[in-house]
């Protein structure tokens, strides 16, 4: 061991080595957050090499490609030399997309296989659902597409799903009973335009897997050595392909943190760290207790919130790192407050502290809150990114060309080429498009072939019409040729010039316009760079397929264009695995956080308060909670109430920041101190202010729903709301501010309840009965 420590094993504590250095047979690491399982994951692997395993044969799955590019990073330094580039390694989709380009045709699958975005999958069933003719309201394309997804991650194939009585009958008491019949379409649809959604990645890898003994064993002979970080939310079609590919070896390390299982709504499936166990029941399991990346106040804090969870696997962790400063707790008045306090913190701390905005990162529970925290940060000049909103490739203008590039590899693509045939403008209508598609289905052939074989077909289109078709046909055809002898930068800017996409946007001559040019060019500089790092790696070419996939299965967190300085703004699911040195965590409300979809059951709630323990172990050196009094929700003002969590951890661990005077009463900030109805602030935009204008109904249905969710409620807690809901029409009262008046009329009911009140100095208002501070006289 003496000789091991002065190799890179002695930056593993012993707990991390015994995992590291375990040989053959399977083995668990199970951990509390920052203890190192992603450091022990990269160190075995590097072990490994070292030991002379050909990286060939080592497979590793990770939560993020950028995950999986770091370690390979790491792991080229711990080792030396290139042979790093040669491991397997990347998401489960990415891996087994690259598996099922090279066997996929086994299961009647091109090898140039399209691979259709979330997007694409609900465009295609909105369509499936408008040609079936059902009620569009019934039938949410997007709530469809969750349910296919959920029978995918469950195995559950059509023909499963159709001979299932309890599914089917869910679905129909759901008033959806054609479920079955959409998602047979949905599934021969994508395979007649040789496409796999995200889903189907897992799913016909499974099928590859157990009806193909030849390829089982060709996959688990060369994935000897197989590693998994975050085991805890793997789903059951991941659990089922790596238990397949292990079966044979038995060389199965996984690491993860039951405490840190977050993705049930995915499917993910904690009781696969428990049965890791029973599959193999020579497993060594390992713990680890020490945590490298907190303070000790962090860590003990998040102990405390974890503890209240009553499903647990009981772990220790501690730290020997410093004691640091107390988890800081704010409570502002309004989420546009809560940004402003965020945005300044973040300036004081960058100021006082030196240091960069990379070391800030602001986590919420839900992608909507993002904005009041950008509002504030832009004010300030503080540069930001944020993580998950509308990815660079989701973009129109790029999803257009690429829309073309996809159409160039496969041109059976039907929702690439529903993008383009008519962009730019080519006078083929949507008529014409809808003709073409039912003949498709007809005669079982992709779009592109019908228009392929126009005289073949019966088809009542004219003959201009027919004509541009082929034009169009013609164009993709001589990109294919285009395509067979240069690289993957080379025909995308043909294309984007010969299309007219480019010129289709310069004409535009808007701001709008220029931007989504200059997001054009910037997608022909990603493809040259891509171009460029693909000659580097053993067995890749550069190609547009290969060019193609990366884009199809770069999860946000991949895509880090420009300056990297800046604060990092993300939802906590995407946080999962990273580490900052300050931390914010922002909106700690009840139905906020945890959120309101989520408190039926006592699971749901365990997930919330795992999500919460996720979000405060991202946190190095200090971690900072905010919460409002009054936030927008849906585009309505409501009071909030700060959320559980903060009261589960023991008082110990935190300093409140809040002044004392933002925890008296403060009105809404919709209403001035005199509860005026009316918007006073000038920073709100004209749609903010219309919002505001129906304040009163909003606020009122926002309760209900509100006091639905938690009975005990009860009425809010305004000072003076129930004494002022009394008075009526020719009541004389007092306000404090405007002197005696009476009252002209009254309009709404409880607590909406406003009165317009002539004052006796001559000026008329409408008041808010709640917040106004009347006495009757
Ligand atoms: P999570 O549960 O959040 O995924 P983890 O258990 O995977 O966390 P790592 O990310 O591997 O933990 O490690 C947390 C931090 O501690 C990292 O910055 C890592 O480099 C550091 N670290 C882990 N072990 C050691 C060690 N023995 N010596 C020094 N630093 C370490
Ligand atoms: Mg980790």
């Amino acid at each position: 061991m003496s000789s091991e420590l002065n190799t890179f094993l002695g930056e593993l504590n012993e707990a991390q080595r015994a995992p590291v250095v375990h040989k053959e047979g399977p083995l668990m690491v199970i951990a509390g957050a920052g203890s190192g399982k992603t450091r022990v994951l990269t160190y075995r692997i590097a072990h490994l090499m070292k030991q002379g395993i050909d990286p060939f044969n080592i497979l590793a799955l990770t939560f993020t490609n950028k995950a999986a590019r770091e370690m390979k990073a790491r792991i080229e330094q711990l080792v030396g030399g290139a042979e790093a580039k040669n491991l397997w390694m990347g998401t489960f989709h990415s891996v087994f997309a690259r598996l099922l380009r090279f066997d996929g045709q086994k299961l009647g699958y091109p090898s140039n296989f399209t691979i259709y975005d979330t997007q694409d999958s609900q465009r295609l069933i909105a369509s499936i659902i408008k040609e079936m003719g059902l009620d569009k309201d019934v039938y949410k394309y997007k709530q469809v597409q969750s349910r296919i997804s959920a029978y995918k991650n469950s195995l559950i194939t059509v023909k499963a799903y159709l001979q299932n009585p309890e599914l089917m009958e869910a679905d129909a008491m759901a008033r959806r009973p054609r479920m079955g019949e959409i998602y047979q379409n949905y599934v021969d649809r994508c395979f007649k335009a040789g496409a796999m959604d995200f889903d189907d990645l897992l799913l016909r890898t499974n099928e590859l897997l157990s009806r193909f003994p030849d390829v089982l064993m060709k996959y688990q002979d060369r994935f000897r050595y197989i590693l998994v970080d975050e085991y805890q939310d793997t789903n059951h079609s991941q659990y089922l392909i790596v238990r397949a590919l292990a079966d044979r070896y038995h060389n199965i390390c996984v690491v993860g943190d039951d405490a840190q299982s977050i993705y049930s709504f995915r499917g993910a499936n904690i009781s696969n760290i428990l049965n890791f166990q029973r599959d193999y029941d020579d497993a060594a399991v390992y713990r680890l207790e020490q945590n490298y990346r907190s303070t000790k106040n962090i860590v003990n804090a998040a102990n405390s919130i974890i503890a209240n969870n009553k499903d647990q696997l009981k772990k220790v962790v501690w730290t020997a790192n410093e004691e640091g400063p107390k988890i800081k707790l704010h409570r502002s008045p309004t989420d546009a407050d809560e940004g402003r306090y965020v945005a300044g913190s973040i300036f004081e701390n960058t100021m006082q502290l030196q240091l960069k905005h990379s070391d800030f990162a602001v986590l919420y529970r839900t992608n909507s809150q993002s904005r009041s925290i950008e509002d504030a940060l832009r004010k300030r000049d503080i540069p930001y990114r944020i993580y998950g909103g509308v990815s660079f490739y989701q973009r129109k203008e790029i999803k257009d060309l690429l829309s073309y590039l996809r159409l160039i590899i496969n041109p059976k693509d039907e929702e690439a080429l529903k993008r383009v045939i008519n962009f730019p403008a080519r006078g083929i209508g949507q008529t014409t498009v809808d003709k073409l598609t039912v003949a498709a289905n007809h005669y079982k052939r992709s779009v592109f072939e019908i228009m392929e074989n126009l005289d073949k077909v019966e088809l009542k289109i004219n003959s201009g019409t027919k004509s541009k078709l082929e034009d169009f046909v013609n164009m993709i055809k001589s990109f294919e040729i285009l395509n067979g002898e240069s690289d993957a930068f080379t025909v995308a800017e043909h294309v984007a010039k010969k299309t007219g996409i480019l010129m289709e946007f310069k004409k535009d001559g808007t701001p709008e316009g220029i931007a989504r040019m200059e997001n054009i060019e910037e997608l022909l500089n990603g493809i040259q760079d891509f171009v460029e790092g693909q000659k580097e790696l053993a067995d890749a070419k550069g190609d547009l397929t290969e060019f193609l996939e990366d884009v199809a299965l770069a999860t946000d967190l991949d895509n880090e264009k420009g300056d990297k300085n800046r604060v990092a703004l993300m939802t906590i699911h995407l946080a999962k695995g990273l580490e900052f040195p300050y931390v914010y965590i922002v909106g700690l409300e009840e139905d906020l956080f945890p959120s309101a979809m989520s408190m039926n059951t006592r699971s749901e709630l365990e997930e919330e308060r795992r999500l919460f323990y996720v979000a405060l172990t991202r946190a190095e050196k200090q971690a900072y909670l905010t919460y409002t009094q009054n936030r927008y929700r849906w585009g309505k003002l409501i009071d909030a109430e700060p959320s559980r969590f903060i009261e589960e951890i023991d008082e110990s661990f935190i300093e409140d920041l809040t002044p004392k005077d933002n925890y008296r009463f403060k009105p809404l900030i919709n209403t001035d101190i005199f509860g005026e109805a009316t918007p006073s602030r000038g920073t709100r935009t004209q749609p903010q202010k219309n919002k505001l204008q129906s304040l009163g109904k909003a606020r009122s249905s926002e309760l209900k729903k509100l006091r639905r969710l938690k009975p005990n409620l009860g009425t809010p807690s305004t000072p003076g709301a129930e004494i002022n809901l009394d008075v009526s029409e020719g009541t004389t009262v007092n306000h404090s501010r405007f002197g005696r008046g009476t009252v002209l009329k009254i309009e709404g009911t409880g607590v909406d309840k406003k009165a317009e009140v002539r004052f006796e100095r001559g000026e008329v208002k409408k008041l808010l009965l709640r917040f106004a501070k009347l006495e009757v006289l």
